[in-house]
């Protein structure tokens, strides 16, 4: 009887935020843990944005808002699309929500029938496959190891394609491996998304200003699939906002009307007044952007110099985001004590009890053989956190 529906049932919960509980609970207990699971920004969000937020309350910006969002939040963001992307859209060719995560799944659960397949490389982040399982979709993993620095070529595109695939999930800066998709390697899945019009590629670009290598480079740009990309985007991680929960899409109108009308019937447009900062964000200073994301760069050296000691590690250098997603499954089969640490999901456990460090098993991401570190932590938090590791590791025969 207490049962829920089935849909739920073979949901999983996201693993990012339970490995963030857990170490929020052991914390709570006394228990000095280093949290390297949930990937957030550490800094609070620029005072601009906050003093646009509290003007918002006092100009009474307390109605509800558009189901897209605000026509003035929208043209910033075309604004930003054109200024910093080089791309041309309009006021009806974005729809704001609660936060890039539901801009995905919105736009799965608008484009997906029954059956119908999405193509997502692995590593993966782990919401895409539980959203692509909501929309009854059936989601197809194309494998990209650190041998191609976690990035799938054409020719596995193509090979995975067939007339059931209704869409590509391209996450580029990646979360969890930080490897980011150069202009030539998008040229080449355009080329074959060009061939399969029936194919929409969601370019989860929420990462887009934590790059190590240079101008963000967006699928969008090729001319010849400009009509089956949805751009997902937001303010969480470059503004440091992501209890604020603004994300947008951009992409054809037609996929934009579907996403608002789910919109409307689900949770009406976003927070007034979080739209209201996100329009401070877009239009204002970008300074902070650029003061934190060379912290992050730093930080990305420091944890790949201290990662580089640790014997059984294989780590590629991240170009983006701020994960750190070491191979490291020369530990599964290993003991500590009689216990053995037989996979991903053991051995971050084993982290987190003996070396109190809070990280997340490859297995959800779809790469059993990884697990993944944030680093969007304080310098001290690293260096304590990969002497903790090492040392727990070091531990185990
Ligand atoms: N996409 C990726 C790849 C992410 O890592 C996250 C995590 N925050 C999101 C989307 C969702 O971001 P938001 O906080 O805007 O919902
Ligand atoms: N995207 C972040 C992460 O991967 C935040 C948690 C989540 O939404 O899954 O850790």
């Amino acid at each position: 009887m207490n049962q829920p529906s089935d849909r739920l049932k073979s949901l999983s919960s996201s693993a990012t935020l339970a490995m963030s509980q857990k170490s929020n609970e052991l914390k709570a207990q006394g228990i000095n843990v280093i949290n390297l699971s949930v990937g957030e920004p550490d800094f609070n969000t620029p005072d601009h944005i906050k003093e646009a937020a509290k003007k918002a309350i006092d100009e009474n910006f307390s109605y509800y808002s558009p189901v897209p969002g605000y026509l003035s939040l929208r043209n910033a963001i075309v604004d930003k699309l054109k200024k910093e992307n080089g791309l041309e859209y309009t006021a009806n060719q974005i729809s704001c929500a609660n936060g890039a995560k539901q801009s995905v799944c919105n736009t799965i659960l608008s484009l997906v029938n029954k059956g119908d397949e999405v193509i997502i490389p692995a590593p993966y982040w782990v919401s895409y496959p539980e959203m692509v399982k909501l929309a009854d979709g059936v989601p197809v993993v194309v494998k990209a190891g650190i041998t191609q620095d976690f990035k799938i070529t054409p020719a596995q595109l193509e090979a995975a394609i067939t007339p059931k695939t209704r869409v590509l999930i391209l996450c580029s800066p990646s979360n969890p491996t930080g490897s980011v998709y150069s202009k030539e390697e998008l040229k080449g899945l355009a080329d074959v998304l060009a061939k399969h019009k029936r194919v929409i590629v969601i370019a989860d670009e929420i990462y887009e200003h934590i790059n190590y290598i240079g101008k963000h480079q967006s699928i969008a740009q090729f001319e010849e699939i400009r009509d089956q990309v949805v751009i997902v985007n937001g303010v969480s991680k470059a503004y440091a906002m992501t209890g604020w929960r603004i994300g947008f899409i951009a992409g054809p109108e037609w996929i934009v009307k579907s996403v608002n009308k789910l919109q409307g019937q689900y949770t009406s447009g976003p927070c007034s007044i979080s739209q209201k900062a996100a329009e401070a964000a877009y239009t204002e200073s970008q300074e902070s952007v650029r003061i934190m994301r060379e912290a992050f760069e730093n930080r990305r050296n420091l944890i790949v110099d201290m990662a580089k000691e640790i014997p059984g590690f294989e780590i590629n250098v991240p170009q983006g985001a701020f994960y750190l997603f070491p191979k490291c499954d020369s530990y599964y089969g290993k003991k500590y004590n009689d216990t053995v640490i037989k996979d991903g999901d053991d051995l971050a456990m084993y982290l987190l009890e003996v070396g109190h460090v809070a990280c997340v098993s490859g297995d959800s991401f779809g790469a059993p053989e990884y697990i993944r570190m944030s680093y969007a932590t304080s310098d001290e938090n690293i260096i304590e956190a990969m002497n903790r590791i090492k040392n727990a590791l070091a531990q185990l025969k």
